[in-house]
């Protein structure tokens, strides 16, 4: 397994990050994929976890994006429920877009953090951009044919990763 699909550190899911934890590690910027890391696939609006995680985020004076592989229409209407900034088509694993984003917004890839919920494309996405990864548990077992092709080399790479820990759990950085 290359060292691109080895997440900077794991989480059960983005919910129980301490938003201190971001501005331990010198994160100002904590981008985020949207299905099935802050609301499975057919969710179209956020969900009350998804707007309470939100606010103490915000309150932690905390830049939050999403950034989709997804369609346009409703990632946006989500992320204007939400109350958050988006970019769609972002082609993860493609480290392109990524970096496209980092050098438009003038942010140095430590100042960020990705959050996202698959190896196949999240972690990929983030390694190939220099920014680090939190790779999450998947919220619903429902997911989209495409998603379904990913997991078989997710599910056999997030194992191994787990086995022989090869990225901590969140809670076990100290900074
Ligand atoms: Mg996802």
């Amino acid at each position: 397994m290359t060292s691109r699909c080895v997440p900077f550190a794991l989480a059960n899911d983005i919910f129980e990050i301490d938003p201190a934890f971001y501005s331990a590690i010198g994160v100002t910027a904590v981008l985020v994929d949207l299905d099935n890391t802050l609301d499975p696939y057919y969710i179209n609006e956020p969900t009350d976890r998804t707007l309470v995680w939100k606010k103490k985020m915000k309150e932690a004076g905390l830049r939050i994006a999403i950034l989709s592989n997804n369609s346009g229409t409703r990632v946006h209407r989500y992320a204007k429920a939400l109350g958050v900034e988006c970019r769609c088509f972002m082609k993860k694993p493609f480290p392109g877009p990524l970096k496209k984003f980092l050098e438009e917004e003038k942010l140095a890839p430590g100042q960020a953090v990705l959050i996202g919920d698959q190896i196949m494309t999240d972690v990929k996405a983030g390694n190939g951009a220099g920014v680090r990864v939190i790779l999450t548990e998947p919220l619903d077992p429902k997911e989209p044919p495409w998603t379904k092709f990913n997991r078989i080399f997710d599910r056999p790479k997030r194992k191994k990763i787990k086995e022989r820990h090869l990225a901590p759990n969140w809670k076990e950085i100290k900074p």
